[in-house]
């Protein structure tokens, strides 16, 4: 048997063993010490050979493959180690299946982070877009359309419940003359401040918007006409008394009128309705000196206040 394993070339160690498992020959050339085993690692192998006639074992880096013989009272083992496995046909397809594997487990890897990054790109892209679509970014209110889609919810909200809403539209006095005296970038800082003034005047549930260049609307859920007229004075009253400061340490004040209207939502009565009324008085303020709150005359017999 020995003779035949060192015919085969087979890589690897042949030993003949006598059922004392005793080393009774090796196929090592003379000369070569054979591998012999630890007393734990010989105690594992008797335990294996115990139970069954043939049979393979991991014993440290090395692989040992046992057969009891027919006739002789004694077993053959071959032990090879771990590279040496690796250098046969089966190592090679092992190492070969073990590459592609890892391959296959880096490209899902990798595509996995690739997708997510593009998903969460494309949600951020998402709500970017969806932010400017809805706000102006100079003053970084709502724009017209995203004032109209709040307007939606808040009016539906007045007409289940019953309480009025109220609408203030704001529009600055002789701004043309700003832009004209101080430029179209003091223009727009006044603009941004104008903007701040109004939004800190608010509460959280009131909502402010740009629809025009230089024209605001408020709406003021659960407001009475006199409610809003107050908090339409107290934005007057801010903008009026805030010292804009400009690029190279010029300073500017600029004044609003404001236009006030408060009405329950119902079948006759709709946002757009107190948007025109509001406006109207928004006019009336203008003609009557600028500067100034104007919440009443106008559409007599509106169903509004
Ligand atoms: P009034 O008191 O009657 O409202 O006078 P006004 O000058 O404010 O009114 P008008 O409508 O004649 O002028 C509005 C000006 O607002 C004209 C335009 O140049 C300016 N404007 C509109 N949009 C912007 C903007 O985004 N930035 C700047 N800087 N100016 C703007
Ligand atoms: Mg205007
Ligand atoms: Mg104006």
């Amino acid at each position: 048997l020995l003779e035949e394993a060192l015919r085969d070339e087979e890589q690897g160690e042949y030993q003949l063993y006598n059922n004392q498992l005793e080393r009774v020959v090796t196929s090592l050339p003379a000369g070569v010490q054979p591998r012999a085993f630890t007393p734990a690692q010989r105690q594992a192998l008797m335990q294996a050979i115990a139970q069954s006639n043939s049979g393979s074992l991991r014993l440290g880096l090395s692989f040992v493959v046992w057969q009891k013989l027919d006739r002789f009272d004694g077993l053959l083992l071959r032990i090879h180690t771990l590279r040496e496995g690796l250098q046969g046909d089966f190592g090679t397809i092992s190492i070969v299946i073990a590459l592609l594997w890892l391959l296959f487990t880096t490209m899902v890897l990798i595509s996995w982070v690739v997708i997510r990054r593009m998903v969460r790109n494309m949600s951020e892209m998402q709500s970017s877009l969806q932010w400017q679509a809805w706000h102006d970014p100079l003053t970084r209110l709502s724009n017209r359309g995203g004032l109209f889609e709040q307007a939606k919810k808040l009016t539906a909200y007045s007409q289940q419940t019953g309480e009025p809403i109220a609408v203030i539209q704001i529009d600055l006095d002789h701004f043309k003359q700003v832009n004209d005296r101080h430029g179209h970038q003091a223009g727009d800082r006044v603009l941004t401040h104008v903007a701040r003034l109004i939004s800190n005047t608010l509460r959280a549930d009131d909502v402010a918007g740009r629809v025009g260049g230089e024209e605001f609307c408020v709406i003021i859920p659960n407001a009475t006409l006199a409610q809003a007229a107050e908090i339409a004075e107290r934005i007057r009253t801010r903008i009026a008394a805030k010292e804009i400061l400009l690029p190279k340490g010029r300073t500017l004040r600029i004044t609003a009128s404001l236009g006030v209207s408060s009405g329950v939502v119902d079948d006759r009565v709709n946002f757009e309705l107190l948007q025109s009324i509001a406006d109207n008085r928004l006019y009336h303020a203008k003609r009557s000196g600028r500067n100034q709150v104007c919440a009443s005359g106008e559409y007599q017999g509106s169903p509004s206040q």
